[in-house]
């Protein structure tokens, strides 16, 4: 039996079938419809001005490197804009090391500058300290929310006016369903993947949004990114699991179903999204709706 060919190219063998379009595809023209893809979700959400400077944050895995790779490419032909890449050391061994290892090399050989922060400067603990402590929440729930706050910390340090990160279509689905599920339409809002302008905060974008976990996964693959695939030892979010099990299912009995909750909780909550009363917090400064920033709320439960 004959491979059959790209259906875009008409050339070469395809290697990969994408379900939901019911193309195949050969290496090079998915490489290509995935730069595509990242591209035409810049310009559809305006994510990015010719002369921004992007904070993009990379963990070392798929997602993060691939998107380092295609931003790289983007902002070389726009020779005003600005790439940095920051990683943040949450400080769980053998682990986290690893994978800020990986991260250095990457940017090093695509020569971009790279930038580490850890949770043991900004927050003088680390996530092996906070996993093994006296806690009310799981550790992913600390570990989100101070990981946030340091990733906004860096970006702003480094005068940049937006910050991008790799979530993928897949995440975005996930996170969709998971807000859902707990009535969060003020989360929902969140989701916007073109970010918000909000004293204080960096702009948070997601160019990597609309590209599905396992294009990410061939993308990395075909350009031969060497990335950390071990999950973290502490990662135990059950109901993202549940999520993300029950979208696989009928992503493959309904291809394109990722997609539409994806678009679906867009348009869910756009009221929301202009909203957005923002004051400082009262023990660190840092943005925040609330007198009190979760990230301080976090850190004094874990004190006391
Ligand atoms: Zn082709
Ligand atoms: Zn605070």
């Amino acid at each position: 039996m004959t491979q059959p060919t790209c259906t875009k190219c008409k050339k070469q063998p395809s290697i990969y079938h994408r379900p939901y379009s019911g193309e195949r595809l050969c290496g090079a023209c998915l490489a290509s419809s995935i730069k595509d893809r990242v591209q035409r979700t810049i310009s559809r959400h305006d994510m990015l001005q010719h002369d921004s400077r992007i904070a993009l944050g990379v963990s070392g895995g798929k997602d993060s490197l691939a998107l380092l790779n295609i931003l790289a490419e983007i902002e070389e032909k726009h020779p005003g804009a600005e790439l940095i890449a920051v990683s943040i050391d949450e400080g769980v061994r053998g682990y986290r090391d690893e994978s800020l290892t990986i991260a250095s090399r990457a940017c090093k050989e695509q020569g971009i500058e790279h930038h580490i922060t850890s949770f043991a400067d900004l927050y003088s603990l680390t996530m092996d300290e906070i996993a093994t402590g006296q806690r009310e929440l799981a550790a992913c729930s600390y570990c989100g929310v101070l990981r946030r706050r340091a990733l906004n910390q860096a970006a702003r340090s480094l005068d940049a006016d937006r910050l991008a990160t790799a979530h993928n279509l897949d995440d975005m689905a996930q996170t969709a369903i998971l807000n859902l599920l707990r009535g969060d339409l003020n989360r929902l809002a969140l989701m916007h993947p073109g970010g918000r302008d909000l004293p204080g905060f960096v702009r948070r974008i997601k160019p990597y949004c609309e590209v599905p976990e396992c294009e990410s996964a061939m993308y990395a693959h075909l350009h031969g990114l060497e990335f950390q695939s071990l999950p973290c030892p502490y990662a135990s979010e059950a109901m993202r699991t549940d999520a993300r099990d029950f979208l696989n299912r009928m992503e493959s009995k309904r291809p394109g179903t990722k997609n539409i909750v994806y678009r679906t909780a867009l348009k869910l909550a756009p009221e929301a999204r202009r909203t957005g009363v923002m004051g400082s917090c009262e023990t660190c400064g840092e943005p925040s709706p609330e007198p009190k920033c979760r990230a301080c709320q976090l850190l004094e439960s874990l004190a006391s």
